[in-house]
């Protein structure tokens, strides 16, 4: 059975839209920071910034110059960090090699860091505060398992891939100790040793490595979820990380690329953004 992410994230962005309708006066705002011109960030950021105006939220695009310096970018973020019609601020990574990520993540005040990434958010995130922001898709599935009522509750999730907007937050969610989680999780990545032999041990297996279709059938037990983060361009199309046609034979559910994962990451961002807005209402 195919889990139908696009059909979820409506529901989710659904929600919000009537919240953000019903509200007699301002409405969340939403930045997006977009430095230079990779193809692929411009694609993303146009997808979340149309997704934010449907649901009649505000919504700012700051595009600088691949040549920007840094502390040029800063003085941007920091504008938005003081502007009252934001809510939640993206910097859309990745950013060009001579700007720090690292610098500019913990740059974005973290009651407006949507995207999750800054350092107070991740540690409150590991403590199972609820008041972390959770990025966007590790959340997105967890909300996806759930919605498709797949228990992972004491069941063994492999995670092949350890970044830190993917496999660490999504391993750091499952095993949290509340109704929904509680799953046993190993990581793989890269170096990992025996890696189809933990493979055929997950109930759930997540793959986010970036290397298109590289879960085949051999690699699943029969009867496991499967969730496919990966977005891969290949001869103009776009594939995960999971050869589709082969394993959905094999797994009881598993998401298609496009139209699993990806819809549910922008639907978690609005909800962030919502989130956030309220805070500030609170
Ligand atoms: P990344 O490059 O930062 O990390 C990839 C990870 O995969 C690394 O930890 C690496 O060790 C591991 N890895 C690579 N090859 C491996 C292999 N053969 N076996 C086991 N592990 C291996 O990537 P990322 O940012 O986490 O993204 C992963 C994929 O997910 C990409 O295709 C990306 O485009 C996609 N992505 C999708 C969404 C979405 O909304 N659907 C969001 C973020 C990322």
């Amino acid at each position: 059975m195919r889990i139908d992410g696009k059909a979820i994230a409506a529901e989710v962005v659904h929600e919000i839209k009537s919240l953000v309708h019903a509200l007699p006066g301002r409405k969340p705002g939403l930045a997006f920071v977009l430095v230079g011109a990779d193809p692929a960030s411009e694609i993303y950021v146009r997808a979340k910034k149309k997704a934010c105006t449907e649901t009649g939220m505000h919504s700012v695009l700051v595009q600088l110059p691949s040549t920007i310096a840094e502390s040029d970018v800063l003085a941007q973020i920091q504008k938005l960090n003081l502007d009252p019609s934001i809510d939640g601020i993206l910097v859309q990574l990745p950013l060009p090699p001579h700007i720090n990520p690292q610098i500019v993540t913990a740059s974005v005040d973290p009651r407006k860091d949507v995207d999750g990434f800054h350092p107070i958010n991740v540690g409150k995130m590991l403590l199972g505060d609820e008041t972390a922001f959770v990025p966007c898709t590790p959340h997105g599935i967890v909300v996806l398992l759930q919605k498709s009522n797949t228990v992972v509750e004491g069941k063994h999730v492999v995670i092949l891939g350890r970044s830190n907007i993917v496999g660490k937050p999504l391993a750091a969610l499952l095993m949290q100790k509340k109704p929904g989680c509680n799953a046993t999780v190993t990581v793989c990545h890269s170096k990992s040793d025996h890696l189809v032999q933990l493979t055929k041990t997950a109930d759930v297996l997540v793959a986010a490595m970036g290397n298109p279709k590289l879960v085949k059938a051999s690699m699943v037990k029969p009867g496991a979820v499967v969730i496919d983060v990966g977005i891969n361009r290949v001869d103009g199309k776009v594939v995960g990380d999971v050869d589709f046609d082969e394993v959905e034979k094999v797994a009881s559910k598993i998401t298609p690329v496009p139209g699993g994962v990806g819809p549910m990451t922008i639907a978690m961002l609005l909800k962030n953004t919502w989130l956030s807005y309220q805070r500030k209402h609170a």
